[in-house]
């Protein structure tokens, strides 16, 4: 159903950030909603929610491949930090929503009492949505949760696309999850989410000691060759298996020295940078659609498309072409 004929947005901003659960789950239909009509209150939450600065919420990104013991530990995690006195959001990020019963169902059970505690909220992910959807609808997500007084925030995302690099840049720490039985296929780890990981975790570590220490070995000897994921920051690798409990309060303990008040400048830093990296993407996706909107310009790139299909003008000179006469056409006015 449209948010549209929902209360004032003044109302469910004050309700939300009164604790309102109900509150809470329509401001996150309302920020994941691609309906037109949805649009006007959409804004109108995010500009009264503004951009939040840094203040010593977590946002933590968790990735790793399918069956590797993401939701087991997100629960065992989620539990301990409420424990700690802290309130847990757990938003999943799975664009292939392949994912069994990819619904509110699936992610419920799948994290159970995390998700009927009072201090958690688990949002299912939105498997309606197309890749780059669900990251935008997640940043803001992100912003809704936090107004909520939700001050950890995790994020999962299945490790399989390109959905993990995208939740590296609306994260402050991205934690990786391996088995340790993978430990001779590092090199078969993509690089690219090495590089990124601040924290490697080597899940199911009940499994065998054997295979876990030689995992450890291998993660920490093919880290050795990256460069640092952040600033003054060394990845380590934490062993832990959620269900019997073991190496969470090392996690915790990690994760607790990631965001230690000496480091919160640096952290401060990234989520800076990382609003403006969004600003930069969002206005280059923006600016196009609203250039092709304008059916001029779009008939003026049809053309050219069909002259390069042709074989008549090639593409650099094609794009030349179009963007000189945009700009004309931008000063003369
Ligand atoms: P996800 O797909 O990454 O969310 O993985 P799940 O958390 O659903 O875990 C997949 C399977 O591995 C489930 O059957 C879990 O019970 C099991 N599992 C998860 N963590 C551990 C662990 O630390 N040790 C063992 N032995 N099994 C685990």
């Amino acid at each position: 159903m449209s948010q549209s004929s929902h209360e004032p947005v003044s109302t469910l901003v004050a309700e939300l950030r009164s604790g309102n659960r109900r509150a809470l789950a329509l401001a996150l239909s309302l920020v994941e909603s691609t309906s037109v009509n949805d649009g006007t209150r959409k804004t109108e939450l995010l500009e009264t929610l503004g951009a939040t600065p840094y203040a010593g919420s977590r946002r933590i990104g968790i990735t790793g491949a399918p069956g590797v013991g993401k939701s087991t530990l997100l629960e065992s995690f989620g539990l301990q930090e409420i424990q700690r006195g802290r309130k847990v959001a757990v938003l999943a990020v799975d664009p292939s929503s392949t994912r069994t019963g990819g619904s509110i169902l699936g992610d419920q059970l799948r994290m159970q009492h995390l998700a009927q505690h009072p201090q958690a909220f688990v949002r299912p992910s939105p498997s309606r949505l197309t890749l780059g959807g669900t990251t935008a609808a997640t940043r803001d997500a992100i912003v809704v949760c936090e107004a909520a007084g939700y001050d950890t925030v995790l994020v999962e995302t299945v490790g399989v696309g390109q959905s993990e690099i995208e939740v590296v840049n609306m994260v402050d720490l991205f934690v990786l999850l391996v088995l340790p039985t993978a430990g001779d296929d590092v090199q078969g780890i993509k690089r690219g989410i090495m590089e990124v990981a601040d924290v490697v975790v080597l899940t199911k570590s009940d499994l065998s000691d054997v295979a876990t220490k030689r995992a450890m070995a291998m993660y920490l000897s093919a880290l050795g060759l990256l460069l640092p994921s952040r600033e003054q920051w060394k990845t380590p690798v934490v062993p832990v298996s959620a269900p019997i409990g073991k190496g969470l309060k090392d996690l915790a303990g990690v994760i607790d020295s990631y965001f230690a008040d000496d480091r919160s400048n640096l952290l401060a830093v990234e989520r800076t940078r990382q609003l403006v990296a969004w600003f930069d993407t969002k206005l280059r996706g923006s600016m196009y659609s609203a250039l092709i909107s304008n059916t001029d310009v779009e008939q003026l790139i049809n053309n050219f498309r069909t002259m390069v299909e042709q074989g008549t003008i090639s593409p650099t000179i094609a794009v030349d072409s179009i963007v000189r006469r945009l700009s004309l056409s931008i000063e003369q006015e």
